[in-house]
């Protein structure tokens, strides 16, 4: 089985050989930029190149998003539904060839990226389905005007979108942008374009106009710099590190774009000692070890009682030592390997800081061996809130323990970070998990939880993990203008100054 859908990766790359380019105004472009490797996470070997776009090019993609935009804004929501509806069709029935291709491009495992796949579909129904009332706005009647709002897209749009289950992320940030009728310009990850190119193509064979939806391929520094900066590009939905959103910030200022940023998290997870334990067990050994710990929305840091910390912690070893590390094709494999050889290096100099700090490597805390890159699933236990272990986001497949005395203690632990984007707390006491969520300061509060998606509901971080929010409306708040009109009721005396 696990051979089969390497094959269906493989071909699918096959078709993209030898070097990847652009997707431009409904075709797909050699290219003429530079070209850099791609390599395959699990075994180290090249899996192929890609070229970063010129200038040139990212200009011709900007201009086709530009040209596309007036008929793609005006084409109405009924329409934009059925298309956005056809692409989502399309997504289910490549649903096995876009899991696999992020198994090999992105290391990322196959029980996961099964999922991921159909979620990209469903972003698509569900944003589909509010396209129609995407202009609706409001009514605020005075004795002598009818004020009302109206919302229209914004115009050309850039997407920037980060490495860690590519696909996913790209059709969250895309579909609403194309639902509210905006066109686009998406610039995936350098170190995993491969499921972005599909998901362009996907589209263009549902029926999209050309030129409504583009992807260049290339590096942040440069197609990444060039299309933030570009004039006609109206506004930037960035999901990446705190560090690039700043970047983009500067590079985006002198053009006024308007950003919407998803950045890192250093998401703490509570434990209090009347929880459940057995299940805030499963969700924080979940929470962090799934997606091999690249996950924005990972509880890196795990807060525990002092009451149950020797025993909770104990019990969390004992998961890490089992979890099963391999092959990501293979639908047991737990935890696969890392996206690059400078990010494996990046997670494995957390083990020497956090030995440095005086935390205790509990569990893991070394690469595999061989040419992949692989780390073991690894806890930090005997950890404080000053150490760097407990305030960086590592991004990888490693948690970090630390215990608290009381609720006030625990609230003071999680908060005390540059990041707010998601905290989780699991206790059997109702008025303290809703003192403890309104104190938290992140975006997103679970409880009794994992990580569990309402498409619905506003998905974002605060402090440096975000600005804005996704999901529901709040998409189209970002994607839109609102304008309101007001009109006249019959003949109103108008107030004149000194009159
Ligand atoms: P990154 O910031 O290095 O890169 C993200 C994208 O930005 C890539 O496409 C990259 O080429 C581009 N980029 C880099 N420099 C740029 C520049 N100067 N101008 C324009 N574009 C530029 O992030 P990454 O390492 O690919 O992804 C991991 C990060 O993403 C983590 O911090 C993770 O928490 C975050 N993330 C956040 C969410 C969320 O929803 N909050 C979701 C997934 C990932």
């Amino acid at each position: 089985m696990g051979s089969s859908r390497l094959d269906i990766a493989l071909a699918a790359l096959g078709r993209m050989k030898p070097v990847l380019g652009q997707f431009i105004d409904g075709d797909a472009i050699a290219g003429a930029g530079e070209a850099f490797e791609v390599t395959r996470p699990d075994t180290g070997e090249t899996l192929g190149a890609v070229r970063d776009a010129t200038e040139d090019e990212l200009n011709a993609a900007v201009a086709a998003s530009k040209r596309a935009f007036p008929a793609w804004a005006a084409t109405s929501g009924d329409r934009r539904k059925e298309i956005l509806h056809r692409i989502a069709d399309a997504i289910e029935e490549r649903a096995e060839e876009i899991a696999a291709v992020e198994c090999l491009d992105a290391g990322q495992c196959w029980r996961f990226m099964s999922k991921a796949a159909v979620r990209g579909a469903e972003n698509f129904r569900f944003f589909a389905d509010r396209a129609p009332a995407a202009a609706d706005g409001r009514s605020l009647p005075t004795a002598d005007h009818l004020n009302y709002t109206v919302r229209m897209p914004i115009g050309p749009v850039a997407v920037i979108t980060p490495w860690n289950t590519p696909f996913m992320l790209s059709t969250w940030k895309i579909a609403p942008a194309l639902a509210a009728g905006c066109t686009v310009v998406h610039k995936p990850a350098e170190w995993s374009p491969y499921s972005a190119r599909l998901l362009v193509e996907i589209a263009h064979q549902a029926g999209l106009p050309a030129g409504v939806f583009n992807s260049v391929n290339g590096l942040g520094e440069t197609t990444g710099r060039r299309l933030t900066e570009h004039p006609d590009i109206k506004a930037v939905a960035f999901v990446g590190e705190s560090r690039t959103g700043s970047a983009i910030m500067r590079q985006g200022s002198e053009t006024l774009k308007r950003v919407h940023f998803e950045l890192g998290g250093k998401n703490p997870v509570i434990i209090f000692d009347d929880a459940n334990l057995e299940r805030a067990l499963d969700a924080v050994v979940f929470m962090i070890f799934s997606l091999n710990g690249q996950r924005c929305t990972s509880s890196s840091r795990v807060l525990i009682q002092s009451s149950t910390y020797d025993r909770f912690v104990a019990d969390i070893a004992a998961r890490v030592r089992n979890l099963k590390v391999g092959d990501p094709f293979d639908p047991a494999t737990e935890v696969g390997p890392l996206i690059h050889p400078r990010h494996l290096a990046k997670v494995e100099s957390y083990v020497d800081i956090a030995r440095a700090d005086g935390a205790t490597v509990a569990a893991g805390g070394a690469r595999l061996e061989g040419a992949g890159y692989f780390f073991q699933p690894t806890l930090f236990t005997a950890a404080n809130q000053g150490m760097r272990i407990a305030r960086e986001e590592i991004f990888g497949p490693v948690l970090t323990a630390i215990p608290f005395d009381d609720e006030a203690d625990a609230l003071s632990k999680a908060n005390d970070t540059a990041y707010g984007l998601a905290a989780y707390l699991w206790t059997n006491d109702v008025g303290r998990a809703l003192r403890v969520s309104h104190a938290l300061e992140a975006g997103m509060i679970w409880v009794n939880s994992e990580n569990v998606r309402h498409l619905p509901a506003p998905f974002g971080g605060m402090k440096a993990s975000g600005i804005g929010r996704d999901g529901g409306d709040w998409s189209f708040d970002f994607y839109m203008e609102t304008k309101n009109i007001a009109l006249a009721m019959g003949d109103h005396k108008m107030q004149r100054l000194g009159v």
